[in-house]
C-alpha cells in the first residue's frame, strides 16, 4: 500500500517511510492511496481473537511493508498487562439495551491517546531501520496535556529517538502536570510555555517550518518528526478500536453481524472520529458518526452549514483536550469526499490559513451530513451529564466523555434514531478529577495526589495503578519558558 499527500497525489512513498515523515512536506496530510476493504468473514474471523490480534490483522492491511509478526510483536507490546489493567484492552460497558461506552483509558496514563502513542514509536523505530535512517528522530510535541505524557510514556528509552514536550504552563490539570514532569527516561524533556495551548503549538510549529533549524539538527545527526495525531501511525491504532468494539457486541450477543452501530466521538483535532470513518469506509456496518464538541463549536458549525470558520472566540473549558479550533485531520475527511481532489485541499486550506475559513462544495456538504451529525455541549451541560450519569447509572465519567454523552442525547432527540451508539470514553475520571468533583457538588483539593484520595473516598471507583504511584515520584523537570525562548530549550535539549 502506498502513501500520498492530501495536497499532492503526485507523490507516492511506502507507509514507513509516511510514518517517519509525520507530515507532508507540502504541509498535506499523508494518506493511504486506497481504503482496503472488509468482509463479514473478516469480521467473524477477528470475533474470537483477542485484542492484540485483531490490532495485527486490521493494521496489516494498511501498512504491507510491516509483516504480519512484526505488527503481531508490536501488538503484544502496546497492550499487554503490564501496560493496560484489563486484558480485554479497550472494553465495552454496556449502559442500557442500545447504549455501549467503548472504554479507551485503561493504559498507562489514563487516557485514549495511548492506544496509539503505545503503538506509534515502534512503528517508527522499524521504519528508521527499514528505510535505512541513521539520523536520530526528535519528536516536537505541543500538548494541552494528554498527548504529551502519552508520547513521552511511548517514547520512553526508545533507541534512536528523543522527545522534547511543550505544555501551556497553566492549561493543565494537576495530575496531568505530575504525570509530565515525573516522567523518566534519558531522551525526554519537558517545558512549560507561558500561554496557552495555542502558544505552545504555534511555537512548535514554527520551529517545525524553519529550514536553518532544520539544517542545523541534520548537522548535528537529527531530524524532526511529529507524534501529533497528524501522523498516519497514530490514526491507524484507532481504527482498530472501532472494529473490536463491533466484535465486541457480536460476541455478546448484543447485535447481530451486519446490523449497524452508530459511534459517538468526543472530538478535538479530528483524529479520533476520522478512524471512526475509515472503519466505516472499510465496511464496518456503522450508522451516523456523531461528532461532539465542547463550547468550542467549530466543528458543529462545520458539519451543519459547510462553513469551516476559526474565527471565534477561543473558550478555555473543563475537556481542555478538545480546546481546539483548526482540527487538522478534518483534511484526510475533506480528502476522501472530494474523490481525492488534490487541488481542491489546497485551495480550503490556502483559504484557512490566510483568512481563518474556508466553505466546502454542496457536494461535500451533503455527504457530510449523510455521515456524519455534529453537535455541542457547553460547561454546564458537562457537568449536569457527569452528575446525572453518576447518581442515576452509577458510573463516573469524565469531563470528555460527558460532552459525548451529553451530545449523543441531543442527536437521540432530535432524531429518534434507535440504532445501537456506542459513545466512546477518552479519560479515566481521575485525570480531571477537580471538574469531575466540582460536577458532584464538592469542593476539590487542590494538590494532585489529595485529589485522587479525595475522589475515591466518595466514590470508591478504583484508582488506575499508575496515577496512584505518582504519589512518591519526584519533579524531574521544573523548567518554565516564553514562547519566543522555545528554539533556545530544543537547541539545549539536543546538545
Ligand atoms: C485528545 C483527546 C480527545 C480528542 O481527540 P481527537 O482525536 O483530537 O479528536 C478527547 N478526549 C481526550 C481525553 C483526549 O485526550
Amino acid at each position: 500500500m502506498k502513501y500520498y499527500s492530501t495536497r499532492d497525489t503526485a507523490l507516492r512513498m511506502e507507509s514507513a517511510e509516511a510514518v517517519k515523515m509525520g507530515l507532508s512536506r507540502d504541509g498535506g496530510l499523508l494518506t493511504p492511496v486506497a481504503i482496503p476493504q472488509i468482509d463479514e468473514a473478516f469480521i467473524t474471523g477477528l470475533v474470537q481473537e483477542n485484542y492484540q490480534v485483531r490490532a495485527a490483522k486490521v493494521m496489516g492491511l494498511y501498512l504491507t511493508d510491516y509483516s504480519y509478526d512484526e505488527l503481531l510483536g508490536f501488538a503484544n507490546n502496546a497492550y499487554g498487562t503490564d501496560k493496560y489493567d484489563t486484558t480485554a484492552v479497550a472494553p465495552m460497558r454496556k449502559v442500557d439495551d442500545n447504549t455501549h461506552c467503548l472504554e479507551l483509558w485503561h493504559g498507562p496514563t489514563s487516557a485514549f491517546k495511548d492506544m496509539a502513542l503505545q503503538m506509534l514509536p515502534q512503528l517508527l523505530s522499524a521504519a528508521l531501520k527499514k528505510t535505512g535512517e541513521t539520523k536520530t528522530a526528535c519528536i516536537l510535541v505541543a500538548t494541552s496535556g494528554d498527548t504529551g505524557k502519552a508520547a513521552m510514556e511511548g517514547f520512553a528509552n526508545v533507541p534512536q529517538t528523543k522527545i522534547m514536550v511543550f505544555y501551556p504552563q497553566d492549561g493543565v490539570s494537576a495530575v496531568q502536570e505530575k504525570q509530565m514532569v515525573t516522567q523518566e527516561g534519558d531522551n525526554v524533556g519537558v517545558c512549560a510555555v507561558v500561554g496557552n495551548f495555542d502558544d505552545a503549538q504555534s511555537g512548535v510549529k514554527r520551529i517545525f517550518s524553519d529550514e536553518t533549524i532544520r539544517e542545523e539538527l541534520a548537522g548535528k545527526g537529527y531530524f524532526l518528526s511529529s507524534a501529533n495525531s497528524i501522523n498516519w501511525g497514530r490514526i491507524l491504532p484507532q481504527v482498530v478500536y472501532y472494529i473490536s468494539a463491533y466484535c465486541d457486541l457480536l460476541k455478546t450477543g448484543d447485535i447481530a453481524m451486519g446490523d449497524k452501530v452508530n459511534f459517538c466521538v468526543p472530538t478535538g483535532n479530528f483524529g479520533d472520529i476520522l478512524a471512526a470513518y475509515y472503519a466505516k469506509r472499510m465496511g464496518l456496518p456503522v450508522g451516523k458518526l456523531i461528532c461532539a464538541s465542547n463550547k468550542n463549536d467549530v466543528l458543529t458549525e462545520f458539519l451543519n452549514t459547510g462553513v469551516y470558520n476559526r474565527n471565534r472566540p477561543f473558550h478555555t473549558t473543563s475537556s481542555p483536550s478538545m480546546d481546539i479550533l483548526i482540527s487538522s485531520n478534518l483534511e484526510r475527511l475533506l480528502f476522501d469526499l472530494s474523490g481525492e481532489d488534490d487541488a481542491l485541499i489546497r485551495t480550503y486550506m490556502t483559504a484557512l490559513a490566510t483568512e481563518g475559513k474556508y466553505t466546502v462544495s454542496d457536494g461535500i456538504l451533503a455527504s457530510l451530513k449523510d455521515q456524519y451529525w455534529g453537535g455541542y455541549c457547553d460547561e454546564d451541560g458537562t457537568f449536569t451529564t457527569i452528575a446525572d450519569y453518576y447518581k442515576n447509572r452509577g458510573y463516573l465519567i469524565d469531563t470528555h466523555t460527558a460532552v459525548a454523552v451529553n451530545v449523543m442525547e441531543q442527536y437521540r432527540k432530535a432524531t429518534n434514531d434507535e440504532t445501537i451508539t456506542v459513545f466512546v470514553s477518552t479519560a479515566s475520571p481521575y485525570k480531571f478529577g477537580d471538574n469531575v468533583l466540582s460536577a458532584l457538588g464538592e469542593t476539590p483539593e487542590t494538590d494532585s495526589m489529595a485529589l485522587i484520595d479525595q475522589m475515591y473516598a466518595l466514590t470508591g471507583v478504583a484508582v488506575p495503578a499508575r496515577l496512584a504511584a505518582l504519589r512518591g515520584k519526584e519533579r524531574r523537570f521544573d523548567l518554565s519558558v516564553e514562547k519566543a525562548e522555545m528554539d533556545n530549550v530544543v537547541h539545549n535539549f539536543l546538545q
